[in-house]
């Protein structure tokens, strides 16, 4: 079983992807838990060339570095644990890409957003659950200065950006109705938690 958490920075997915796990393993699950991009050596240090390097990338070569790094994490790490029936939660996956790239930075592109449903779907593994984490942008920004983490150059995006990314998940969310769960961000911690948990343990049934 494959799940993802998709979404906007701030949003709380890498806290909700861990609290799932603790969740999964309490009922005896084998869980994987990972992230991109990275999730292996070699993605994670496509990941620090591509958000930290300060390269000025064509955006077909953006995307393409994304995917790159997306098949090392699909052939060493993803597609492997999910053969030997564990379940697997990634912290973003071909969606984020659909958002950031094709929505944000493509601004729509149908070019753009084209070669990246061609190279998703090339991937060879389609998340069974989806969820999707929104939070309204002034709130997101409030926790992602309490956080006080180092900015990449996505975050330090001027606020369209950020604006067309939350669209993009919206409009990524209702083209998928089955496989994406659109959930309220904007809630403690533990009640986005149990929600998450009550539609994965109801899948898993
Ligand atoms: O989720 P996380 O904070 O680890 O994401 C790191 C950064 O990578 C975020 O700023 C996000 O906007 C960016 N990103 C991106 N394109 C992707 C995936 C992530 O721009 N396809």
């Amino acid at each position: 079983v494959f799940i993802t958490f998709e979404g906007g920075e701030g949003a709380g997915k890498s806290t909700q992807a861990q609290l799932l796990e603790v969740h999964l393993r309490a009922a005896g699950h084998d869980v994987v838990r990972t992230r991109e991009p990275g999730g292996t050596p070699g993605a994670e240090a496509l990941r620090d060339f591509v958000l930290f390097g300060g390269h000025d990338l064509s955006l077909r070569a953006e995307v393409m570095v994304h995917f790159a790094a997306r098949c090392d994490h699909v052939d060493r790490l993803i597609r492997p644990a999910l053969a030997r029936g564990k379940i697997v939660i990634c912290d973003r996956f071909v969606d984020s890409t659909l958002a950031y790239q094709g929505y944000g930075l493509g601004q729509g592109d149908p070019q753009i957003v084209d070669l990246i449903q061609a190279l998703g779907t090339r991937m060879g593994v389609v998340p069974d659950m989806t969820f999707v984490l929104s939070l309204p942008r002034a709130r997101a920004r409030a926790r992602l200065a309490a956080r006080g983490q180092r900015s990449d150059r996505y975050e330090a995006a001027d606020e369209a950006f950020h604006t067309r990314v939350a669209d993009g998940f919206d409009a990524i969310a209702r083209a998928a109705p089955g496989r994406c769960l659109p959930i309220s961000a904007d809630r403690p911690a533990d009640a986005v938690a149990h929600d998450i948990a009550a539609r994965v343990d109801a899948c898993l049934a």
